[in-house]
């Protein structure tokens, strides 16, 4: 099979993102010696309470760091504003040089028809942005990549899409019942969404929620814990079952894995 480098990165809106819906992937893929980088494009600074928007922003960037170190990942933050994330050729740009630094041979970015603007928004910069990577015309500090990086779309909150409808099956299911730990502490570190999600989506325990929801994430491909994925195999994207062979163990309802090349 063609090679990509042992390196991940998952880009995000917001600062705890990550560890909502894919630390547990991150978790497995370290156990397979890649590294992990962990991206938020926004600065979180609407997720306060009783917190300035810019002592809102700090404290989220210190919860995602710590968050990340639980992986030995590095954490990055695009700096832009929290609610308000636009599609601009200036973020477009940024999002270039941070792969283009990074270098990953895997990218996660969230789904085409997650819940939320920020994260619709995050998803389609994140692909453009990979899409872009390899190109010597853009105006961007780093060198090009040799080859655009597989995508792959991670989960929303909810089993909708936005407006409501039953989402597509998802390519995948993971297992990640031997890593729930390190999903669990590393989530741990984001305690300024306590009282955020309390007040934004009636969630009383954020903490509690996330463990139920990656619980009924298990109910439904027949394991306690489960995150689940799409790979992003529209045009421009090379349709390689990396992750489902990498994590082929802990790989639910994997219909390419099997495939031999
Ligand atoms: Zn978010």
């Amino acid at each position: 099979m063609e090679s990509y480098n042992k390196s991940i990165l998952c880009i995000q809106a917001h600062p705890d993102d990550t560890e909502s819906w894919c630390a547990g992937l991150l978790t497995l893929l370290k156990g397979r010696g890649y590294s992990i980088s962990i991206a938020s494009m926004t600065d979180g600074s609407l997720g306060g309470i009783g917190m300035t928007r810019v002592e809102t922003a700090a404290c989220r960037f210190e919860e995602g760091r710590k968050a990340a170190a639980e992986l030995g990942a590095d954490f990055y933050c695009l700096g832009e504003r929290d609610g308000f994330l636009f599609d601009t050729e200036e973020v477009r740009l940024r999002t270039i040089d941070l792969i283009r630094k990074v270098r990953p041979g895997i990218v996660l970015g969230h789904v085409p028809f997650d819940y939320h603007s920020d994260h619709r928004t995050a998803g389609t910069i994140t692909e453009l942005a990979c899409l872009l990577s390899t190109l010597p015309n853009v105006p961007c500090q780093g060198q090009p990549l040799e080859k655009t990086p597989l995508l792959y779309r991670t989960a929303p909150l909810t089993f909708t899409d936005v407006l409501g409808f039953p989402l597509p099956p998802p390519h995948f299911f993971l297992d990640i019942g031997t890593v729930m730990g390190t999903k669990t502490k590393m989530l741990a570190h984001h305690k300024s969404q306590i009282e955020v999600m309390k007040v934004m989506h009636g969630i009383e325990d954020f903490f509690a929620y996330s463990k139920e929801y990656n619980r009924a994430n298990g109910a439904k491909s027949g394991v306690e814990f489960a995150e689940y994925y799409w790979q992003h195999r529209g045009g421009g994207f090379r349709d390689i079952p990396l992750i489902q062979r990498e994590l082929k163990e802990w790989i639910i309802n994997n219909e390419k894995g099997e495939k031999s090349e």
